[in-house]
This record gives C-alpha cells, sequence and structure tokens, in this order.
C-alpha cells in the first residue's frame, strides 16, 4: 500500500487543545461529507441514477451524518429534534446508538472469531442489513435510511477505534494491565472494564484530550485542514489500494477485521497509568485511565487515518457500484 504524502505537522504530541465542536462523531462530519463527496464522483451511472432518486434531495452532509444527528435527538440536541422521521426511526430501532461500532479486544483476528463481542445491533450487522435493504432482499426501512445509515456506517467502520476496545485488569487501579486476547478480554467485557473503543482513555486533563476523539476529530483536522479534505482524498485515491476481496455480503466483516488490526497498532507502546473507577452504579465502570502516547504517535496515525478515509470513500462507492452495476 502506498502512503499518503500529507503536509508535515509541527506539533507536540499532547498540547492538543483545540476547539472541538460539542459533540464529536467519528471522522467529524466534515469527514463523513467528504468521503461521500469522494464516493458519489465513483459511482456508474445506474448507481447515481438509484442514489439520487433514492435520496430525493438529501443534502451532501445530511446523507453522511444523518445517522450521528439521529443520535443527538435523544439528547434533545441538534437538527432533527421536532423532525418525524427521525423520531419514527428512534422509535422502530431504539437501539440504533449501538450501530456505528463493534468492541473486539485488540487481538481477535476476525470479526467471526469476536464471538461474545459482536451484536446483532452492531456495525457490521447493520451495513449488511443496509445492503439487503438496497438489494430488495428486506424491507426494514426504506431505500433512503438504507442509504443514510450504510453511507455513514461505512465512514465509522474504517475509523479502528469504532472496531476494537481495550479490556483491563484493574486489581491495582494504579497500574491497570490492558487484556487483548478474547478469552481474557470476555469476563471483564461483562463487568464492563473496558475502555469503550478508547473513549476513557485520557491524554491530559480537558473534556476532549481522550484518544477516541482525537482519532475522531484531531487526526482529521490535522490531514489538510477540514475544508480541504475532499481534494486531498481525491488527490491520495490512485495511490491507495482499496479493493476488497471476496463476495459483497462479507465485506463489512473484512473491514471490521482490517480496523481491529489497525487498532492494535494504535495501541502500541501506549504507557497506561493511573485509573479511576465509577462506582455509582451496579458494578464499578472504568471512569477514565490517564494514558501517555507515544512521542510520534500523531504524525504515525494520521497517516493511517488518511489511507482509511480514503478506503471507506472508495469502498462506499463499490459497494453501491456492486449492488446497481
Ligand atoms: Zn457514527
Amino acid at each position: 500500500m502506498s502512503t499518503l504524502h500529507l503536509p508535515s505537522v509541527l506539533c507536540a504530541t499532547t498540547a492538543l487543545l483545540c476547539a472541538f465542536p460539542s459533540q464529536v462523531c467519528a471522522w467529524a462530519d466534515q469527514g463523513h461529507t467528504a468521503m461521500w463527496e469522494v464516493a458519489q464522483s465513483l459511482l456508474t451511472p445506474q448507481a447515481k441514477q438509484r442514489v439520487d432518486a433514492a435520496l430525493a434531495g438529501d443534502k451532501l452532509d445530511m446523507t453522511a451524518v444523518w445517522l450521528d444527528r439521529v443520535r443527538d435527538v435523544g439528547k434533545n440536541e441538534g437538527p432533527l429534534v421536532g423532525d418525524a422521521e427521525a423520531a419514527d426511526f428512534i422509535k422502530a430501532f431504539p437501539f440504533h446508538f449501538t450501530w456505528h461500532y463493534v468492541d473486539m479486544p485488540l487481538d481477535v483476528k476476525s470479526y467471526q472469531e469476536a464471538t461474545g463481542f459482536t451484536t446483532r445491533d452492531d456495525i457490521v450487522q447493520q451495513i449488511n442489513l443496509c445492503i439487503a435493504v438496497l438489494e430488495g432482499k428486506s424491507t426494514k426501512f426504506d431505500a433512503r435510511t438504507a442509504l443514510r445509515v450504510l453511507v455513514h456506517l461505512i465512514g465509522d467502520i474504517h475509523q479502528p477505534m469504532h472496531c476494537a476496545s481495550g479490556f483491563f485488569d484493574v486489581t491495582d487501579t494504579q497500574h491497570p494491565v490492558l487484556r487483548t486476547d478474547p478469552a481474557s478480554c470476555l469476563p471483564l467485557k461483562k463487568e464492563k472494564l473496558e475502555d469503550r473503543g478508547a473513549n476513557q482513555l485520557f491524554f491530559g486533563p480537558e473534556k476532549y484530550d481522550q484518544m477516541h476523539a482525537l482519532w475522531d476529530f484531531e487526526l482529521v483536522k490535522r490531514l489538510a485542514g477540514l475544508k480541504n479534505l475532499t481534494k486531498l482524498l481525491q488527490d491520495a485515491l490512485p495511490k491507495i489500494n482499496t479493493t476488497t476481496p471476496g463476495d459483497l455480503h462479507a465485506w463489512a466483516e473484512h473491514w471490521a477485521g482490517e480496523s481491529v488490526a489497525l487498532a492494535k497498532e494504535a495501541y502500541a507502546g501506549i504507557e497506561f497509568g493511573a485509573c479511576t473507577l465509577n462506582t455509582t452504579g451496579k458494578g464499578p465502570k472504568i471512569e477514565r485511565i490517564e494514558v501517555k502516547l507515544t512521542a510520534d504517535y500523531i504524525d504515525k496515525q494520521k497517516t493511517v487515518a488518511g489511507s482509511q478515509l480514503v478506503k471507506a470513500a472508495a469502498r462506499m462507492a463499490a459497494v453501491l457500484n456492486a449492488i446497481w452495476p
């Protein structure tokens, strides 16, 4: 795989006092929108016609982040509060908020191997459901909803922290121990002793000094500045192998497997410090673990992030072109 040629960044790893939006979501809104814009330029005429007809005038950004905005409704936030279509969707699919991810242990080699960590409402199952709807094999929802969900989730599944989680032995809270093999992680999962896709890993004191947010927003921002993202992805497209082997219906599993492998690399070398437990619920849960990232973390991982954004864009188009050749 060729590497992306990205502008160099002259920044200290942990000095990330950037202004985050109130709601940080995978790849940021700009990442999702840029991927969908690039994907649309790669559609066959037949696929483009079917997509345009199904979306019925949806704006670019609304298709790409509709599922995140639906999630905001639960907090009474965002443009879809009061939207009848969103309200119907939430009523019909109350577990939609889990569709964005699957928390697999870092040593899992494939989605099929992750028994006990996968669910009917995880990202792989929902991508496959959307494909079935667009193929006319399921009537779970309409084509417009299927496209909105599919496009968003193909973006999310390429964010490594959306396919993996760190599970921790916190017997000694000053020295939490990361567990990566599925057998050791399963009892920890039952006790909810996980970092929830690196959401509980903090490299600084601020709310968004958090490893998941670093991937969702900061790495994307560091690639080219958010405004130039579409062009960056377009330019990088010919340099990256975006093909997925095998049958369309197994692609999502393949992408989840790729992402968990990248997540494993992204956890390598991180030092885990004190763990704070939240003991207000049924059992203790990990509230935060202080971490120290490696000095080259951002420079190294922003290249991975860029490559994943390009792959996701090309693969959105590949799925739709396979359904409507
Ligand atoms: Zn999402």
